[in-house]
């Protein structure tokens, strides 16, 4: 008899058949046990310098939400578009923050529309594709800026909230998500721990460290936890534009 080797059992773990039937078939299923989603936001010099050359060395797809905030010529603290190019070119997906960083609730919608239009703009100049995903600043949302959202064809927007993604209820222009700030890792690894089968827990980084914005910052040690966490978990770890090969989102 063929006693199916370790790795032949593996290449049949029950969450690549889900994910398998859903490209297949294009209808909807259990998500793997595990998945992670890793975002960074603000166009942070650790991203490029720091945090995505650990990501290649452990595995791991992450999204990169890029804007111009104020002091974005710094580059001491911010990438330069030829470093968020870089990000792309390697494999992450960059991800649309607004230009200047406003809360999307101070924006008209057709100011909002031009917010997104020139990092649209910047993106398609770098080579960089049409952005599919978006970060609202500050974590404001409304629902004017959902309807510009998908007008121009976004699929997935972040919001904050705290808790796990549930994609049979949660709106995919409002995912929430949970925040990777500060020196303490009770607040990430509780919501990795505890979330439920069929939860996606999405994840909101700003630097690595962050040197514009140090209160909203993550140390490189405290990072480097949460990263081995996750390979020892062995969770799945996914840009935000990568969950559509897992989930169908509500509508
Ligand atoms: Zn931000």
């Amino acid at each position: 008899m063929n006693i199916p080797s370790r790795r032949r059992l593996a290449a049949f773990a029950p969450w690549k058949i889900a994910a398998a039937f859903v490209l297949a078939g294009g209808v909807a299923c259990a998500a793997p046990e595990k998945i992670c989603v890793l975002t960074f936001d603000d166009a942070c010099a650790s991203h490029a310098r720091t945090v995505a050359p650990l990501l290649t060395q452990y595995g791991f797809g992450a999204t990169f939400f890029v804007c111009e905030y104020p002091g974005f010529e710094n580059k001491t603290n911010y990438m330069t578009w030829a470093e968020i190019a870089e990000l792309n070119k390697n494999g992450f997906e960059i991800g649309n923050h607004t230009l200047t960083h406003t809360h999307v609730g101070k924006l008209k919608p057709a100011q909002f529309a031009a917010e997104l239009e020139a990092i649209e703009t910047r993106c398609a100049s770098n080579g960089i594709p049409r952005p599919v995903s978006f970060a609202y600043p500050g974590y404001a949302t409304n629902s004017a800026a959902l309807a510009v959202l998908r007008e121009r064809g976004y699929q997935w927007a972040r919001a904050g909230g705290g808790r796990a993604y549930r994609p049979a209820q949660d709106d995919p222009l409002t995912l929430p998500s949970v925040s990777g700030s500060g020196e303490k890792t009770d607040r990430l690894l509780g919501a990795l721990q505890q979330a439920q089968a069929g939860e996606i827990v999405v994840v909101t980084f700003h630097g690595v460290p962050d040197l514009a914005h140090p209160k909203v910052g993550v140390p490189p040690e405290t990072f480097r936890t949460y990263l081995d966490y996750l390979r020892d978990q062995h969770f799945t770890v996914i840009a935000l534009r990568d969950l559509k090969k897992f989930v169908s989102p509500k509508k």
